[in-house]
């Protein structure tokens, strides 16, 4: 589909508009020719009146509107979106918001007075945003009220990544190795060896920063995929290197259920750690098997009663809407399934389309249409989650996930993940360490984030170590 800019080059915005149409398209863009409409095409123009005009399939939409002055760009994004959605069908319950953090915003919207009604209507007008996602966000917004009021200024979160897996699911796009591959399993004990490394570099730097850490998060991956020994070398590093009299969480994503057994629940416990991560995705064993996940439901099960059996009093269970062979009531079950079992957080993920990832290699946007289906889905699992006593308490949005819809993380009273919320809503400082770890500085005084980001395959990780840190280090002293 050919994207034609006249006057304006608002690229990004309305690439994100396009986006949640046509979620494995491939645009061509061009600035300031003479359009064709004899092909699928969108000519976006700013001129003595701002227009849309869309020609899809034979079928051609035109809207305009008088100039909107700095809001010329969320017009025209309206514009396109109605555009769309008129000769589409296609109606994102989001619409046109296309932000990953629209908690933030509500978040603004409390802080300057408003009332949920104010907020849900004036978000409404502005970006076609529907009832049951301004309740869902404002809900998350309150939910997670006492973290932010309780978040110290110097404080930080550390961040440590594993980037290998059992086996790779179908639809991640992660840069995760899988260590079924013999390159992989080879260079997991230099890898660990770095990694510890890092975080002792880390520390010393951190150390003389006057910043105190709150939380600890080591995600991957599937940082289980490692043996318990590494595991234990990463999380002794840890406890080495940073002062963790302060912390308040501690978070280990053991991911999936082929990796855990009672070594590494053991090494984890014996660490500290206060929250893990067991994550079936689903309780439909077809449904597992179709996305590459080497374990069953039965084993997800195994590994949750073992971790309850030594002492875990806060776990996390992820799930994704969407994948495929599943449908409204499978999806349902697998919510009750993990009701019934209480974990203290269920995470409700909407599957994200990427090409990158074999699932969707040859795919068109019809093969995951499903756009309804997966819509009362989610609804469906948060609907059952508030009736069980769990709250929304982080949620964001990512590119090109089915429907355009959201990730929430449930929670019961008062066992929200810090480390979630601080991340969404970009609050704290997030010092990370580890192959594709991205550290994220914030100024105090003007709210400027600065981003650094390791380097982000293993092997790169591990050769330019040297140079990688040393930039870390300027970084942190600078702010
Ligand atoms: S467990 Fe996560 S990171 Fe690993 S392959 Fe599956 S989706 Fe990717």
């Amino acid at each position: 589909m050919k994207i034609l800019y006249m006057g304006n080059s608002f690229k990004y915005e309305t690439e994100a508009v396009l986006k949640l149409f046509f979620p494995l398209e491939r645009f061509e863009f061009a600035f300031d020719e003479a359009p064709l409409y004899d092909t699928d095409c969108a000519v976006i123009a700013l001129g003595e009146e701002l227009s849309v005009e869309v020609c899809l399939n034979g079928t051609r939409v035109r809207k305009a509107s008088p100039l909107k002055g700095g809001d010329n760009e969320l017009e025209l994004c309206r514009m396109l979106f109605s555009a769309l959605s008129g000769i589409t069908g296609i109606v994102p319950d989001w619409g046109c918001l296309t932000g990953i953090r629209p908690v933030k915003k509500i978040n603004a919207l409390l802080a300057k007075g408003l009332s949920y009604e104010e907020i849900a209507g004036h978000l409404g007008e502005k970006y076609f945003l529907r009832e049951n996602k301004a309740l869902l966000s404002y809900r998350t917004a309150l939910t997670q009220k006492n973290a932010l009021d309780t978040l110290s200024p110097k404080s930080y979160s550390l961040y440590v990544g594993i980037p290998f897996c059992t086996t790779r699911c179908s639809y991640c796009s992660f840069v995760s190795h899988t260590i079924s591959s013999k390159g992989a399993r080879e260079l997991i004990p230099r890898y660990v060896e770095m990694l510890c490394r890092e975080i002792a570099d880390t520390g010393s730097i951190m150390r003389n920063s006057g910043r105190v850490l709150d939380t600890v998060y080591i995600g991957g991956g599937t940082p289980t995929a490692i043996s318990a020994h590494q595991l234990d070398a990463v999380m002794s590093a840890i406890e080495r290197h940073f002062d963790l009299s302060s912390m308040r969480e501690y978070s280990v994503e053991a991911g999936r259920a082929d990796t855990i057994d009672r070594d590494k629940l053991s090494v984890i416990k014996n660490h500290g750690a206060t929250r893990i991560s067991i994550n079936p995705q689903s309780l439909n064993d077809e449904v597992l098997k179709n996305i590459g996940r080497a374990h069953t439901a039965g084993e997800f099960m195994e590994a949750f009663a073992l971790a309850r059996s030594m002492g875990f009093d806060n776990i996390n269970t992820d799930t994704i809407a969407g994948l495929p062979g599943d449908d409204y009531d499978s999806f349902c079950a697998t919510i009750e399934g993990l009701i019934a079992l209480s974990p203290e957080n269920i995470t409700v993920h909407t599957l994200t389309v990427k090409r990158s990832a074999s699932l969707f290699a040859g795919a068109s946007r019809e093969d995951f249409a499903r756009d309804g289906d997966v819509s009362r889905m989610v609804d469906g699992a948060g609907s059952r989650l508030l009736k069980a006593g769990y709250s929304p308490y982080y949620l964001y949005r990512q590119k090109n996930t089915i429907g355009n819809l959201e990730n929430t993380g449930f929670c019961k009273p008062g066992r929200e993940s810090l480390y979630n919320i601080y991340i969404m809503e970009e609050c704290q400082d997030i010092i990370a360490c580890g192959a594709g770890g991205s550290t994220k500085l914030t100024d105090p005084e003007t709210g400027k984030i600065t981003r650094y980001f390791n380097y982000k395959y293993p092997y790169e990780y591990i050769s330019r170590y040297d140079k990688m840190v040393e930039y870390k280090k300027l970084l942190v002293d600078s702010e």
